[in-house]
């Protein structure tokens, strides 16, 4: 466990400990909530991660989920205006030079980041200011491709964690979680 601004789970993602209260508002425990996560990694194939029990209030809940539905709305509006825009982008583009299909991830992942910019600024930024009490910021996490603090190459789960007084909790209960059987 390696505190960088997000938390890096190397191994024993099994292992982790939360403290006792809603990680949003430090209030009581209702529900816990499971992050699934998977990913196709080359050399390492398939993997499947779960992060279990992350701990919420039934309000919190309630806009936490409100929150990752709007996510996922921009997400979906990003790709869904990004994809065809891409496209037409790259043919555009082809037309006038000596551009190829071979192009098309490099000019695919701009225009997809542009409208999600886009998007998050059209639809999530005035609708979390302006409805500030419906949505809530959420314990989220990934997987990450990359070495590790012992120089191995492997998967890491990064977990992020947006309440600063939670973290620290979290921090402090982890310190001591076994990173694995020594090498
Ligand atoms: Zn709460």
């Amino acid at each position: 466990m390696i505190w960088k601004g997000n938390f890096v789970v190397e191994e024993n993602v099994g292992a982790i400990m939360w403290p006792a209260e809603c990680s949003a508002c430090g209030g009581r425990v209702d529900v816990r909530d499971d992050l699934k996560l998977s990913g196709e990694f080359k050399n390492f194939g398939k993997v499947n991660v779960q992060v279990s029990g992350v701990p919420y209030c039934q309000g919190c809940f309630s806009k936490v989920k409100a929150a990752k539905r709007l996510d996922s709305v921009v997400i979906g509006l990003s790709l869904a205006v990004g994809i065809p825009l891409g496209i037409i982008v790259t043919i555009t583009m082809m037309a006038s030079s000596s551009v190829t299909f071979i192009w098309l991830p490099l000019i695919f992942v701009p225009v997809i980041l542009i409208c999600y910019a886009l998007a998050w600024l059209a639809i999530k930024f005035p609708l979390r200011t302006i409805m500030k009490g419906r949505f809530v910021d959420y314990i989220d996490a990934r997987l990450q491709h990359g070495k590790k603090s012992d120089g191995t190459e492997g998967v890491s789960v990064i977990i992020d964690i947006p309440n600063k007084d939670f973290a620290t909790k979290f921090a402090q209960l982890n310190e001591a979680l076994p990173e694995g059987p020594p090498k």
